[in-house]
């Protein structure tokens, strides 16, 4: 297929394209500036153009931002969107986090609909922050699904970053949806809804300082930052990025994941027993890592919700990774970027 994949500069669409190609899908992929494209096409050397090509698209808060990438692919016949902010360094709500999540989303919807009837398929990047709330706390006894949606409110958005991250997720899965019903476009759409994702980053677009978001705990626990105590773990629930890498890939190339959301789990993590895995195989990282003593980072004493991932693992088909193969090959290309 010949495939539109939206911010390929990311930490989980590095790893799309390169499923995608493995697939022997053709990808284009939009990012934000030329040296990024460089860097992507030098990665991939025997590559031809053909197969891997690039658009630059500034910023998607822009109306009509993806207009001029859609209208050079008259033959396109599917579009991954991953590209939106996630990152917690707000000093404008609307402007930094909900305009590119909401707007992007809408945009490239629009795009498509508008330039190339030739899409069938679309496949955009929720997050479980569409689906949990977080009002509700750890809720114990409670089992999440595709089911469930964040009760997030514009009010609360703007309330602090980490409301506004997650609503930027839920408004954007929201319109998507929306559009869909309204619209009745001729293609189908499919949310992917991951919680932290976790796994190796790719070397040639990264840096210890320029990290992707997911990651940042497990380099803050190399670098020797949780010495004296190590953070909660927030949200107790993963997925390893190849995993989710997958199912984008899966959602344009099966017929039954049209129409629908997946809640993309592997499983309970805490921060504690990241610090175990990396202490069992990297003893290099004895004096960063918090000694064994050290308080923190453990699972909530009253219980956790439960998850049912259940449409994953049977319409996409996934097995999902463990969470040592995750963490031992995250903390192997950190130290490729200088860890
Ligand atoms: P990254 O920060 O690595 O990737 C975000 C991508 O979006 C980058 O390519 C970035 O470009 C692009 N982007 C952000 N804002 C803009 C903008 N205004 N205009 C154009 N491009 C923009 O994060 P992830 O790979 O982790 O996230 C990818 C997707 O997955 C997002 O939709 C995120 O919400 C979702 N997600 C991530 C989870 C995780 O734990 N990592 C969990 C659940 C969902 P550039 O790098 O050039 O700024």
């Amino acid at each position: 297929m010949k495939v539109l994949l939206t911010g390929g500069s990311g930490f989980i669409a590095a790893h799309v394209l390169d499923i995608l190609l493995e697939h022997g899908h053709e990808v284009i992929t939009t990012v934000r500036s030329q040296s990024k494209a460089d860097a992507i096409k030098s990665a991939h050397p025997n590559i031809p153009t053909s197969k891997l090509d690039f658009r630059i698209v500034e910023d998607i808060a822009q109306e009509n931002a993806f207009d001029k990438a859609v209208q050079s692919l008259p033959d396109l016949e599917a579009v991954i969107h991953t590209a939106s902010p996630f990152h917690f360094n707000v000093t404008d709500t609307k402007k930094d986090l909900l305009d590119p999540a909401i707007i992007g989303t809408t945009g490239i919807l629009k795009a498509i609909k508008n330039h190339v009837p030739t899409v069938k398929r679309v496949v955009i990047t929720s997050s479980f922050a569409s689906i949990i709330d977080g009002s509700k706390g750890t809720r114990p006894g409670y089992t999440y699904s595709e089911k469930d949606w964040n009760p997030v409110t514009l009010e609360e958005a703007v309330q602090n970053p980490a409301n506004g991250y997650r609503a930027s997720k839920t408004f954007a899965e929201k319109a998507a949806w929306e559009f869909v019903e309204k619209e009745k476009p001729n293609f189908t759409v499919s949310t992917m809804c991951p919680p932290l994702v976790l796994g190796p980053i790719v070397h040639y677009l990264n840096s210890l300082d320029g990290l992707n978001t997911s990651n940042q705990r497990v380099r803050n626990l190399i670098t020797g930052q949780c010495k004296k105590e190590i953070p909660d773990t927030g949200t107790y629930i993963w997925v390893d990025v190849r995993n989710l890498a997958l199912c984008h890939v899966k959602a344009i190339e099966v017929a039954e994941a049209a129409q629908k959301r997946f809640f993309i789990t592997a499983g309970y993590f805490s921060n504690k027993e990241i610090c175990e895995i990396v202490r069992k195989n990297f003893p290099e990282y004895k004096n960063e890592l918090p000694g064994e003593e050290v308080k923190g980072g453990d699972y909530p004493e009253g219980g956790l919700y439960k998850f049912d991932n259940s449409r994953t693992t049977e319409v996409l088909g996934i097995k999902f990774r463990g969470l040592e193969e995750s963490i031992v090959d995250l903390v192997k290309s950190l130290k490729s970027v200088g860890a």
